[in-house]
């Protein structure tokens, strides 16, 4: 280790629960290069001399957690495409002096689909998309981007998914949970993005009997590993995918700009995750 290696963070308050030490020390050593990522808490008044210092701190880029994500995506000078239409940022890097942010979390959920349920999009058709938070904007984005529509959302609270619709024009619909039983028979993919079935919180539970049998379900969350959600889907049959495979190929983008080499998602990787995960 010199003083000239790259050192990359993760930036939140508190930010101790985060694993994304441990997803991209797990590539350094794999790939045995020079660098680090560390755990970088940041109080909110401070966050605006944090992003200010930034080109000339010690990090080559950080990713971002609550609560700076919105302060993130105020201060890059340049937001690629993902970022700016989500309107989400979580990763950043240094060009020139000057701060540039993505939102890696559609890329993630894409690359995680392809590889657990390969052929996942070969038909795309409408898709069913739970919650209207900042995770389902990126899903929607993605579902978009391979040809997924209509996309009808579903949330708890309506004017929420009414708002988050409007974002992406006519072919996002939003709705309540009443409507579901009669939509999920159109689904040819279907996606949890509420915190419902989450260690602590309710399950999910939904009557997937009318789901095409080809249809694909995806929930974001991954502690536990196999939510109520996924134990239905597998036992209707379906192919039935998880959130830690989201997690880990969303790091991908930001460790390839800040260390110099494309990472890969290997069953090892999700070993160590799953160990760090378990071990609380
Ligand atoms: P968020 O912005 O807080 O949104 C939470 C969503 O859950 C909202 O739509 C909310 O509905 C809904 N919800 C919460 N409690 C509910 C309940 N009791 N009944 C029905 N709906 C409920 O959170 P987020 O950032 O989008 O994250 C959502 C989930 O995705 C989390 O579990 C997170 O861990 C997971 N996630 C996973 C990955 C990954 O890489 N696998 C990445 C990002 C997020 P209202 O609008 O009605 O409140």
């Amino acid at each position: 280790m010199t003083a000239t290696m790259p050192v990359a963070c993760v930036i939140g308050w508190p930010v101790k629960h985060s694993r994304s030490p441990v997803i991209h020390r797990f590539w350094l050593k794999e790939l045995g290069l020079a660098g680090d990522y560390v755990l970088q808490p940041v109080e909110p008044d401070d966050i605006a001399g944090f992003f200010r210092d930034l080109p000339k701190s010690r990090y080559v880029g950080c990713n971002v957690t609550v609560p700076h994500k919105e302060a993130a995506f105020a201060a890059v000078a340049r937001r690629e495409a993902a970022a700016e239409e989500t309107g989400a940022l979580n990763t950043i890097w240094i060009e020139d002096g000057r701060l540039v942010g993505t939102n890696t979390d559609p890329l993630g959920f894409l690359a995680n689909l392809d590889a657990e349920a390969p052929g996942w999009d070969a038909k795309p058709g409408p898709a069913v998309v739970l919650g209207a938070g900042g995770a389902a904007r990126a899903i929607v984005w993605a579902l978009l981007a391979r040809g997924f529509a209509p996309i009808t959302v579903v949330n708890r609270t309506p004017q929420r998914a009414t708002a988050f619709a409007a974002r992406f024009g006519n072919r996002v619909i939003p709705a309540g949970f009443d409507k579901l039983p009669a939509l999920v028979g159109t689904a040819t993919v279907l996606v949890n993005t509420t915190t419902l079935g989450m260690h602590g919180q309710p399950p999910l539970r939904i009557d997937l009997s009318p789901l095409a049998d080809t249809a694909v379900v995806n929930d974001l969350i991954y502690v536990p590993m196999e939510t109520p959600l996924l134990t239905a889907a597998r036992a209707r049959g379906l192919r039935a995918v998880g959130g830690l495979g989201m997690l880990l190929h969303q790091a991908v983008t930001g460790f390839e700009h800040w260390f110099g080499q494309r990472p890969r998602v290997t069953p090892a990787l999700r070993a160590e995750v799953l160990k760090s995960i378990e071990a609380g």
